[in-house]
């Protein structure tokens, strides 16, 4: 195409350049000049293209859409976002947990599924996972958690005696183990699994009433899953498999949905529940607190700029809007703090500038100055002040999501309840969810699993921690390793 007919290109500072393909040298076979600004500013840039990839959670597509509220919910809680007809604009991130960015979609893993609503009152985050539960319930442990399931030191491979030994020293991963070995270890595609908040919430309604509850985003597209041999061969051939699948189908604009429901618990029943309802490897079994429908999210805008939309995406727990707090989850209280402080480190204190993470609702905050701002500060810059700087409406925003709490100071375990314990609900799943072909694949699973690289006395506790899990299904795996 001739020159006229597009865009001169331009250097960072929009200086028109006079060549695409040729450094400015003494004569055609060179030296070439230090002066040739528009060569340094592209190798500069080009040197840092890349930012720091997520510790977990790095290899990871997504997409924009919106959230529809079809039911009404408003006698549970006031949030904005979920009031009856109410539409927002949604940004989802989808992802494994281990690999690196590179990694293959299809390694047995948990996902990701984290949301970030735009709502009237502020950006709503939920940063849920495809399970609805995890392997801890405290976040002590959840940097050591995540070390056993990504690289050794010496080697720099990753390890399933590692990984085995964490597990089986930590018998609070046995529903999430058990979950993740079975047949929604691996899903089809993002489109075929469900989100759950995993975490639970508070929500509050306009009368100041208090709901305990549970997000459970459940796939329109149908559950489906990829068995292990399908999945290693995807890992050789399609890395992307994913990534390309949900881009893909929003291209045809076959938009995949999912439809929201929750579990709701009046905020007395947590003291007596059966369960603790805030132990993240529990979940509160449908029979006692049944779902109630809220209403669709619906993906149908692919990005254009996966790093700028994507990659310096950042979700956080703490991005609570009015209506909608935390719980007494040790868990969620670690991630409230560890998720902001993951994207400073990533992209500096600015990152909610970023027009990917900036809310559409508008801000008037008192922070100020920092690396890469690109927003006006205006005066008066602290608060109180008689000079018309914004100023908090208790009255119309109270601090109303939350609970009292007194005791010594201890480093304990949560104070067990008459049903609480590490492998009840595990059983359930294995024996009274998955059918004998589920269950078949799942002993096969974790054979393989075991069988690759897990020695003594890992290997004997093993098969100790599914026999408690379910007998029958631990013997099954003790003898397919030992047999084999
Ligand atoms: P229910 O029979 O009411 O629910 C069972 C749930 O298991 C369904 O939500 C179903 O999800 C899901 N499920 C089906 N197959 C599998 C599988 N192979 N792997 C994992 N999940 C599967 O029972 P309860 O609520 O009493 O829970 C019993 C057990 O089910 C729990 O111990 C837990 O392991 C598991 N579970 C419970 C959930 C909860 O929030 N109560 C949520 C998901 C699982 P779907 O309808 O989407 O197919």
């Amino acid at each position: 195409m001739a020159g006229k007919d597009r865009k001169p290109t331009t250097t960072d500072a929009g200086i028109p350049v006079s060549s695409d393909e040729h450094s400015l040298t003494i004569g055609p076979d060179g030296p070439i000049l230090l002066q040739d600004h528009y060569l340094i500013e592209q190798m500069a840039n080009f040197n840092r293209e890349r930012i720091p990839e997520r510790q977990p959670h790095a290899k990871g597509g997504g997409a924009f859409g919106h959230f529809e509220v079809t039911q009404d919910v408003s006698k549970y809680t006031k949030a904005a976002v979920f009031q009856p007809g109410t539409k927002t604009e949604t940004l989802i991130r989808f992802s494994t947990v281990a690999g690196e960015r590179g990694s293959p979609d299809t390694w047995r893993d948990p996902r990701g599924f984290s949301l970030k609503f735009y709502t009237s009152e502020g950006n709503y985050d939920m940063v849920g996972n495809n399970t609805p539960v995890f392997f801890l319930r405290d976040p002590l442990k959840f940097q050591h958690f995540i070390r056993s399931q990504k690289r050794r030191a010496d080697t720099n491979l990753r390890d399933h005696d590692m990984q085995w030994d964490f597990w089986t020293l930590s018998p609070e991963s046995a529903h999430q183990v058990a979950w993740l070995m079975g047949d929604r270890g691996i899903p089809k595609t993002w489109r075929n699994m469900n989100g759950y908040s995993s975490h639970t919430y508070m929500w509050v309604n306009a009368k100041g009433e208090k709901f305990w509850v549970k997000y459970h985003f459940k796939t329109d597209q149908g559950i489906d899953f990829l068995p292990q041999e399908e999945a290693d061969r995807l890992a050789g051939e399609d890395g992307d498999y994913h990534q390309r699948d949900l881009y893909n189908a929003i291209q045809r604009k076959e938009y995949p949905s999912w439809t929201l429901y929750m579990q709701i618990m009046p905020f007395h029943e947590a003291d007596s529940y059966r369960f603790n309802p805030f132990d993240l490897t529990k979940v509160w079994p449908h029979a006692d607190y049944p779902l109630i429908e809220v209403g669709r999210l619906t993906l149908d805008r692919n990005p254009t700029d996966y790093h700028t939309e994507i990659e310096q995406a950042a979700f956080e727990p703490n991005n609570l809007v009015p209506g909608i707090g935390p719980s007494p989850d040790k868990m969620l209280l670690g991630r409230l703090f560890s998720y902001a402080d993951a994207h400073r480190a990533r992209m500096g204190v600015n990152y909610k500038q970023i027009p990917v993470n900036r809310p559409k609702a508008p801000v008037h905050s008192y922070s100020k100055d920092g690396a890469m701002r690109v927003e006006n500060v205006s005066d008066p810059v602290y608060a109180p002040n008689s000079k018309g700087g914004p100023a908090a409406d208790p009255e119309r925003y109270p601090e109303d999501a939350t609970w009292q709490a007194s005791g010594e100071f201890v480093r304990a375990p949560y104070s067990k309840r008459k049903d609480d314990d590490d492998f009840g609900q595990a059983g359930t799943l294995v024996r009274e969810v998955m059918d004998d072909a589920a269950r078949d694949r799942l002993v096969s699973n974790v054979v393989g699993h075991l069988k690759d690289g897990v020695s003594e006395p890992v290997l004997e506790r093993a098969f100790e921690y599914w026999r408690n899990i379910d007998p029958d299904i631990g013997n099954r795996i003790a003898k397919g390793v030992k047999g084999g």
